[in-house]
C-alpha cells in the first residue's frame, strides 16, 4: 500500500515537472524504462530505446505483423480498409506495453510524452511520409472526463512539437458513446464503432491526413475514422500509431 502511495506521489511529481517545464535545468532526464540516466530532453536511455521491438514484416496497409512474401495481409486482400498506409513505431509488447498502460490508465503524462518522442524519432528515421495534418482519434466526452485527457490528442501535441510543428487539429468527434473496443471480441468491434464518429471541423486544404492513436488492434476504430475523413473530401489517410498489437 505504502509502495503504491509512493509511486503515485512520484507520478504526480513527474506530471508536475512536465507541466511546469522546469525539469530541464532542475532535474536531469531519467530513463522511464530502466531508471538510469536519460538523454537531454528525452526520458529514455539509448540502450533501452535500441531494445524496443518493432513490428516485423508488416502489412503496409494495416500494419499487421508477420506478413511473409507479400506486403498485404489476408484480411486487407479480402477487404481494403479506408486508410491507405499504417506506420507503427513499435510492437505492442515489452516496455512499450507497460508505458502505454501507465500513460493511458495511470495518467502518467511523462510516459505519454516519451512515447510520442520515441515515435517522432522513428518517423524521422524511417521517413514516414508527412501529412498536411494530424488528426487524433476522438474520445467521447464522458470517457475523456473520466480519464482527464485524450491520449491521442496528447500524442499529437508532442509529435507536433518534435516534428517541426507539424499541424494537428481535432477534426473528428465521437458522436455516440460506445463500449471500449478492448472489451469486445474482434468480430463485434466493427459494428460497435459504425457511425460513432462525425466531422467536427476540417481545416481547409487538408488533403493528406494522418490519424494518430496509441494502440491499434483490429483497426476498426481507425477504419471508421478514415471513412468519415474521406467522405469529407480527404484524399489520403494514413495511420500513425505508437504500437501495433
Ligand atoms: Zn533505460
Ligand atoms: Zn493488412
Amino acid at each position: 500500500m505504502r509502495e503504491r502511495q509512493v509511486s503515485e506521489a512520484r507520478r504526480g511529481l513527474v506530471n508536475l515537472r512536465r507541466l511546469m517545464r522546469v525539469d530541464r535545468w532542475l532535474y536531469p532526464p531519467v530513463c522511464l524504462i530502466c531508471g538510469l540516466a536519460g538523454r537531454p530532453g528525452l526520458d529514455c536511455c539509448e540502450a533501452c530505446e535500441s531494445e524496443l521491438e518493432r513490428v516485423e514484416a508488416a502489412c503496409y496497409r494495416c500494419g499487421l505483423e508477420g506478413v511473409r512474401s507479400v506486403n498485404l495481409c489476408g484480411r486487407c486482400t479480402t477487404r481494403l480498409p479506408a486508410f491507405d498506409e499504417t506506420h507503427s513505431a513499435f510492437a505492442y509488447r515489452g516496455p512499450i506495453e507497460g508505458m502505454v498502460q501507465r500513460f493511458k490508465f495511470g495518467g502518467d503524462l511523462a510516459a505519454g510524452r516519451v512515447l510520442a518522442q520515441l515515435m517522432a524519432r522513428r518517423a524521422a528515421r524511417e521517413a514516414w511520409r508527412r501529412p498536411q495534418l494530424m488528426v487524433p482519434v476522438p474520445l467521447h466526452r464522458h470517457r475523456r472526463w473520466q480519464r482527464g485527457f485524450n491520449q491521442s490528442e496528447m500524442i499529437c501535441r508532442d509529435l507536433s512539437q518534435a516534428l517541426s510543428r507539424l499541424p494537428w487539429a481535432p477534426a473528428l468527434r465521437r458522436a455516440r458513446s460506445t463500449p471500449a473496443q478492448s472489451e469486445l471480441p474482434a468480430e463485434r468491434r466493427r459494428g460497435n464503432v459504425r457511425g460513432a464518429f462525425s466531422l467536427q471541423r476540417l481545416p481547409p486544404g487538408a488533403r493528406h491526413v494522418a490519424l494518430v492513436d496509441d494502440v491499434m488492434t483490429t483497426g476498426s476504430t481507425l477504419d471508421e475514422c478514415a471513412r468519415v475523413l474521406k467522405r469529407a473530401g480527404v484524399v489520403c489517410v494514413d495511420v500513425w500509431i505508437v504500437a501495433r498489437a
